[in-house]
């Protein structure tokens, strides 16, 4: 049987003008695809960062349920996250970056040397490791901050529009990375506000609109 491995109840966020997120309730179930589907402004950045605590809500309940214990915050080895405000240093080269986030995020230096590389790879960028990240293409750092989120294997992985900025090639070989990612265990909860892409990968979809559920 599936378990929960986050509960959301409630969520109220309030910032000046907006009333951003209104009593936003929903569960994730481990193994999970789950996308927040929404238009620009719908809400779906202001809760994820409230899952993580980067702000708080203004009233609600987030329970996680991660490595048979209950906490109101994932650990770091827990939990992968894609912000939308993608901020990896730039002025740094891309493989020291990388094992560095998955090192203080418990992975072992060497096993997330030779992990990074093997994705590096894949993704056609294993000549450019030495290579400062400002020096990549914008679409080639949005690959490299994709990798730094997922690269310490958590067991939960938060994705901020993974698809925007990617050419429609690339974003077909994220939406194939991210279901190999989930087949091998990652429960993902993503947002994204084109329909076609959350139907080719999510198995549950979340509806948002002005910060309310319309349909789950
Ligand atoms: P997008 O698809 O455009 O990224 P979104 O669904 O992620 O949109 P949010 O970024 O969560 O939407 O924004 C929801 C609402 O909250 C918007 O009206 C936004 O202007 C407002 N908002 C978000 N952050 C702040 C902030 N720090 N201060 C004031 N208003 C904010």
């Amino acid at each position: 049987m599936k378990h929960k491995v986050l509960q959301i109840e409630k969520l109220n966020k309030r910032f000046k003008n907006v009333h951003a997120v209104k009593g936003l309730s929903f569960s994730v179930e481990k193994g999970d695809i789950f996308a927040f589907l929404g238009p620009n402004g719908a809400g779906k950045t202001t809760t994820l960062r409230i899952l993580l605590d980067i702000i708080r809500a203004d009233s609600g309940s987030i329970s996680w349920f991660l490595n048979g214990k209950q906490t109101t915050l994932p650990k770091p080895p827990d939990v992968g996250y894609l912000p939308e405000e993608r901020g990896l240093y730039t002025d740094v080269p891309v493989i020291r970056s990388l094992v560095y986030l998955a090192s203080i995020r418990g992975m072992q230096r060497s096993k997330a040397k030779s992990a990074a590389m093997n994705w590096l790879e894949r993704m056609g960028l294993a000549d450019r490791a030495n290579e400062k990240l400002m020096a990549l293409s914008k679409g080639n750092q949005q690959k490299i901050q994709f990798v730094s989120a997922i690269l310490h294997q958590p067991a939960f992985a938060i994705l901020d529009e993974p698809f925007s900025g990617f050419d429609p090639i690339n974003q077909e070989k994220f939406i194939q990375y991210i279901k190999e990612l989930n087949q091998q265990g990652m429960t993902i909860l993503l947002s994204a506000h084109q329909m076609t892409l959350v139907e080719k990968i999510a198995n549950k979809v979340c509806l948002i609109n002005k910060g309310e559920r319309l349909f789950y």
